[in-house]
C-alpha cells in the first residue's frame, strides 16, 4: 500500500516514528492508503529547512520577483496536469464529490498560484520627499516561515490559498494538511517539487492536530500561521503559540444565515438555499446552514424544499453524476447524526431527512441524508453551533429588523444571504448583519480577486486580492539622507 511521506528540505522522507496514519475511503470504509505519521522532531527540521530558505543569499531569497512568480506559473500548470489524479485522491480520501474536485478544488488550487503570481510587482511601499534633504521610502519584505494548518474540506484550495501569497511576497512555508486528507495535498507538492522551487522554499509536515500541528504552530521560528479550521481550535493556536509574537490569518467556523424575504423570486431562492446548505454534504465554513424565512411564505418554501431536497442524487462520490456523497469519517458522520438527535430532544422537529443511510452499499460508507429542522428557536444548540454537515435549521421572522436580531445571534460571522427583490432592503439587510461576506440574490458566488475577512469568531485574517498578499510582509521604512549633519542636540559637540 502506499505510503504518502513529507516533503522536507527538497526530499520525499518518512518519519523516523516509523508509524503510519490509516487515510480510508469514507464512501465504503476501507483504507485506501497510509501517510507516515511525523512528530514535532520533524517538524523541527521542516522549519529549520525553511528557516535556511529564508538565509539572505539562499536560493529562494535570491529569486527575483519574476522568478518567483515563473515558478509559480509552472507551479499551477502542474496541478493542472494532474487535475484528473488529483480529483480522484480527494473525492476517495474526503468523499467530496468528483463533480466537485474535479472542476472546482483542482482550479481553486492551480487558480491561487497563478493568481498570486500575477501581483508579485504590486508589492510595493511608498516614497515621500518633504522632509528637506530626507528622502523616506516604505517596502514590503517577506515576515519569514510561514506555516499553513488546513483542514479536511476542501484540502487542495485552501492550502494552495495559503500558500500562495506567502511564496508571491518571498516566504518560505511549512504546510501541515489535515491527517484525515493528506493525499491530494501531497500530490500537490510533487508538483511543486516539479516546479523547481528551491530546498526549503516549501516544506510539508504530515501527522496528528495535538502533535505536529501544534507543534508546529508554538514554533519560536514560525513568523506567521494561517489557520483553516474550527474556531476552538483556533483559539487553541493562539494561546499555545503566544510564547513568541506572530501574525495569523485564523479562517474559522461559521453558521450562517440565509435570509428570505417573501418578496424574493422563491424558485430561485430555494435553489440557492440548498446549493448553500447540501453542496458538500453541508462541509463549507460559509454553509448557508439557518434559514430564516419570513412568516408568510414559510409553508410554500417547506413545500418547495419537501419537493425538491428528495430529488438530489445521493451516490458514490467518484460517479461523475453524484450530486451528494458521504461525511469525512465515521467520527463525523457520528457527530451530525448526535446534532440531529439533539436538535430533536431540544423541540425541533424532522421535516426532511435526519437518518445515516444504510442500504445496500451506502451501508458501508458514512452517508447522511439531506436533513431540514423545522420548528428550531433561537436558543437551541442546532442553532447555535456549527453542525457541519448537511442540516438545515428553520426559523420565521416577522420583519425586516427581527430578520437581522436572528441572523446576528449567533457568536459566528463568516457568511450570510439575503433573498428579496427590494434592492434597498438588501442592502440595508447586508451591512446590518455582521459578517466577513453577505450575498444579496446569490449565495456562494464570487468574484476572483476580491478580499474577504471573517468577523467575530470566524475569524481574523483577509484573505484575496492585493490585501490578502498583503497579510504575508511586514512594511519598513527607510530614510535616506542626502547630505549628513550633525543633530546639534547636545552641547558640545559641535
Ligand atoms: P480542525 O480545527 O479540527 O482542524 C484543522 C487543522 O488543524 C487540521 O490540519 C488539524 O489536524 C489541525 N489541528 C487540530 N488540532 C490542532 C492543534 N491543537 N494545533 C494545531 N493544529 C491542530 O478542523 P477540521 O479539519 O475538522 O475542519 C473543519 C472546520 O474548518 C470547520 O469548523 C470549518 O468551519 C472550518 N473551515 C473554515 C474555513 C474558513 O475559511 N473560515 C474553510 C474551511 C473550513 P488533524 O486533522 O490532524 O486533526
Amino acid at each position: 500500500m502506499d505510503c504518502i511521506a513529507m516533503y522536507i528540505d527538497g526530499q520525499w522522507v518518512e518519519s523516523d516514528s516509523g508509524n503510519v496514519t490509516d487515510i480510508v475511503n469514507p464512501a465504503n470504509g476501507r483504507v485506501i492508503a497510509q501517510a507516515t505519521r511525523g512528530t514535532a522532531a520533524d517538524v523541527d527540521n521542516a522549519v529549520a529547512a525553511a528557516k535556511r530558505a529564508f538565509a539572505p543569499g539562499s536560493a529562494w531569497r535570491t529569486l527575483t520577483a519574476d522568478d518567483r512568480a515563473a515558478l509559480m506559473v509552472k507551479a499551477a500548470d502542474l496541478i493542472e496536469a494532474r487535475a484528473e489524479k488529483l480529483a480522484v485522491a480527494e473525492t476517495n480520501s474526503m468523499g467530496r464529490v468528483y463533480r466537485e474536485t474535479r472542476y472546482d478544488d483542482v482550479y481553486a488550487a492551480s487558480g491561487a498560484f497563478r493568481y498570486y503570481a500575477s501581483l508579485v510587482h504590486e508589492l510595493q511601499g511608498k516614497a515621500s520627499a518633504e522632509n528637506g534633504d530626507m528622502m523616506t521610502v516604505t517596502v514590503r519584505e517577506p515576515l519569514g516561515v510561514c506555516a499553513v494548518i488546513a483542514p479536511w474540506n476542501y484540502s487542495m484550495g485552501t492550502t494552495a490559498a495559503g500558500m500562495a501569497p506567502a511564496l508571491a511576497a518571498g516566504n518560505p512555508v511549512v504546510v501541515k494538511p489535515s491527517s484525515l486528507a493528506p493525499v491530494a495535498t501531497a500530490m500537490m507538492f510533487e508538483a511543486l517539487a516539479e516546479a523547481g522551487f528551491p530546498a526549503g522554499s516549501v516544506n510539508l509536515v504530515l501527522g496528528s492536530g495535538g502533535e505536529v500541528g501544534s507543534a508546529l504552530a508554538a514554533h519560536p521560528d514560525v513568523a506567521k500561521i494561517t489557520f483553516t479550521g474550527g474556531t476552538e481550535t483556533g483559539r487553541d493556536i493562539i494561546g499555545r503559540s503566544a510564547t513568541s509574537v506572530k501574525r495569523y490569518s485564523m479562517e474559522l467556523g461559521g453558521k450562517s444565515p440565509f435570509i428570505m424575504f417573501d418578496d424574493a423570486d422563491l424558485d430561485v431562492a430555494v435553489d440557492r438555499l440548498m446549493f448553500g446548505i447540501f453542496l458538500s454534504q453541508g462541509q463549507v465554513c460559509i454553509a448557508g446552514s439557518r434559514l430564516l424565512v419570513q412568516q408568510g411564505v414559510a409553508e410554500r418554501v417547506l413545500d418547495m424544499l419537501k419537493e425538491r431536497v428528495p430529488k438530489i442524487r445521493i451516490g458514490m462520490p467518484l460517479d461523475p453524476d453524484t450530486e451528494f456523497g458521504p461525511m469525512v469519517s465515521k467520527r463525523h458522520m457520528e457527530r451530525v447524526l448526535d446534532y440531529i438527535r439533539l436538535g430533536v430532544e431540544e423541540g425541533a422537529r424532522i421535516l426532511i431527512g435526519g437518518h445515516r443511510i444504510a442500504e445496500g452499499a451506502f451501508g458501508e460508507g458514512y452517508f447522511v441524508e439531506p436533513t431540514v429542522l423545522v420548528d428550531c428557536t433561537q436558543d437551541m444548540r442546532v442553532v447555535q453551533e456549527e453542525i457541519f454537515g448537511p442540516v438545515l435549521t428553520v426559523q420565521t421572522f416577522a420583519d425586516e429588523e427581527e430578520a437581522i436580531r436572528l441572523a446576528n445571534g449567533t457568536r459566528y460571522g463568516l457568511a450570510g444571504g439575503v433573498f428579496t427583490s427590494d434592492l434597498g432592503r438588501a442592502l440595508r439587510v447586508c451591512s446590518g448583519v455582521n459578517t466577513g461576506i453577505m450575498w444579496a440574490n446569490a449565495y456562494l458566488e464570487d468574484t476572483a480577486g476580491m478580499a474577504v475577512s471573517p468577523h467575530r469568531q470566524s475569524g481574523m485574517s483577509v484573505d484575496g486580492g492585493l490585501d490578502g498578499l498583503l497579510e504575508y510582509t511586514v512594511l519598513k521604512q527607510i530614510n535616506l539622507k542626502m547630505t549628513p549633519a550633525k543633530s546639534g542636540w547636545f552641547a558640545g559637540m559641535e
